[in-house]
């Protein structure tokens, strides 16, 4: 079978985690398949849709770097595929199964069906009945008679009738999920007879989904749990218009470290924010893809094109996925480490200028601090989760560095006296250290700390402190060879001479 799947969101608000997420694995899915991956906007709330949300999605996947075969964006067979173009079509499928006798016109005002509501409420609450929702008052009008009404221009809704059972026999409506195997739900447990299209013309979510899913040949509808409630009525919505429904399977649940499932009380959920903060898109796609999928054992690096070839349902993990920063900062840190010099560079510059470090802030580098903010880019790379941290850890290297208190300066167990002995030590071997590659600037500092006999440690630590302005730094031989001799020495006297002062 030719796999056609879809992710199909409604334009309401910004992209989060669990979006991408149901993109992505309808995304792997197709490419897994050879199959096709679609793109649906489900914009039936008017009220709630807006342009800039849709604009948010097409950035959003823009960014993350995949994308589907067909949409709105792209075109494709069974365009239009934004749901607001497709009233016609809802409309038409509505009116056949009221023709099929299976569903029907619903006269009631909405006044009465405010009153039911809270009757009905009102009812659950004093324990007299467990029924809610609508009454079918409408589902015993026959059927000429509704007819007639509707046609006459009588406000109305269309209503599916959910099969009931007779005599005390509750039907079940039994469909199969990939992930949860079969599902057989009561149709007592169903909204009683949920309205397909509105009064003003509107399809409502089910109809909508339904329909489009079939009329776009949609062979598999991989979604989030939440939606596994609105399934019975999808099933049983397709059985009414004679349709196979599409293969389910409900991802598995996104929680937060707390247990709840993930919401914007966990930080920064939408993708946006990511963005924002520093999360690069390679490092979210590879932890996103984690979030309730096994893959290989072992393996926890994966490439767009790796997960393609990879996935299938079976990988799907049953249990709650738990949404863990730490986790996915490592893998920030770790796809930062594997940039090239000119990709760090690309991404950290930016920072750097907005943060001040080449002048006030917003100061383009000049080449040569350009040159040397690419050289140093190696001594931090493997100490960083965020481009925006380059440039802090960076800055001794493009202005000279406050002076800490003096105390900052000793060595374990060294006084001020002692410290300023070590600096001075240090400030003789500074030039040579300067010049020299890694391990015989180690040479260097080694010979010279045994013939002095102090400890190695005990004589650099005075050198950093005065050269980086901290006790833990980047490393101290490469910063020397970047700042050059000159600078370096100026900042060992004025050190020299504070610890002196
Ligand atoms: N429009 C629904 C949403 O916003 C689609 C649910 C589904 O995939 O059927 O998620």
């Amino acid at each position: 079978m030719t796999v056609r799947d879809r992710y199909a969101p409604s334009p309401t608000g910004l992209q989060h985690i669990g979006g991408v997420r149901t993109a992505l694995f309808n995304y792997l899915f197709a490419r897994a398949r050879g199959g096709t991956f679609v793109l649906r906007l489900e914009d039936t709330d008017r009220a709630r849709s807006e342009a800039r949300y849709v604009q948010n999605l097409y950035n959003t996947f823009a960014w993350l770097g995949f994308s589907w075969d067909e949409g709105p964006d792209r075109g494709g067979p069974f365009a239009p595929y934004v749901q607001s173009e497709r009233f016609p079509r809802y409309r038409a499928h509505a009116e056949d199964l009221v023709a099929r006798g299976s569903a029907y016109y619903c006269f009631c005002s909405s006044a009465r069906l405010e009153e039911l509501r809270a009757e009905r409420e009102a009812a659950v609450s004093g324990g007299a009945s467990a029924e809610t929702g609508y009454d079918r008052r409408c589902r015993a009008l026959g059927a000429d008679e509704a007819r007639r009404r509707a046609e006459s221009g009588e406000p109305h809704t269309i209503r599916l009738k959910i099969p009931l059972g007779d005599g005390g026999n509750v039907p079940l409506t039994r469909f199969q999920d990939h992930l949860l195997g079969e599902i057989a739900w009561k149709n007592s447990d169903i909204n009683p007879d949920p309205v397909l299209l509105k009064s003003d013309g509107f399809p409502t979510y089910h109809l909508a989904n339904v329909v489009d899913d079939h009329l776009m040949e949609i062979t598999h509808v991989l979604r989030a749990q939440e939606w596994l409630p609105s399934t019975p009525l999808h099933v049983i919505l397709y059985a009414a218009f004679g349709w196979r429904p599409p293969a389910y399977c409900h991802l598995p649940m996104v929680m937060g470290q707390d247990g709840k499932k993930l919401s914007k009380r966990h930080g920064a959920t939408s993708i946006d924010e990511f963005r924002l903060q520093g999360y690069l898109p390679e490092a979210l796609i590879n932890y996103v893809a984690l979030l309730g999928a096994s893959y290989e054992e072992g393996k926890e690096f994966y490439t767009l094109d790796e997960l393609a070839a990879l996935f299938s349902l079976e990988k799907l993990n049953k249990a709650p996925a738990v949404f863990d920063y730490k986790k996915l900062d490592w893998y920030n840190g770790q796809y930062i480490r594997m940039k090239d010099s000119a990709a760090l560079a690309a991404l950290t510059l930016p920072h750097a200028v907005a943060a001040g470090l080449f002048g006030a802030a917003g100061t383009e580098p000049d080449a040569e601090q350009r040159g040397r903010f690419e050289a140093a880019l190696p001594l931090i790379k493997e100490r960083i989760t965020f481009p925006r941290e380059a440039g802090e850890k960076l800055r001794y290297l493009f202005s000279e560095p406050p002076l800490p208190t003096r105390e900052e300066f000793f060595p374990k167990k060294a006084d001020r006296a002692e410290t300023a002995r070590l600096l001075a030590i240090a400030r003789a071997i500074t030039g040579d250290l300067c010049r020299a590659e890694e391990a015989e600037a180690e040479a260097i500092v080694k010979a010279r700390a045994e013939r002095e006999g102090v400890k190695l440690g005990d004589l650099l630590m005075p050198l950093r402190v005065a050269v980086t302005g901290a006790r833990v730094s980047p490393p101290l031989f490469g910063s020397l060879r970047i700042l050059g001799a000159e600078t370096a020495l100026a900042r060992v006297d004025r050190a020299h001479a504070y610890l002196t002062a």
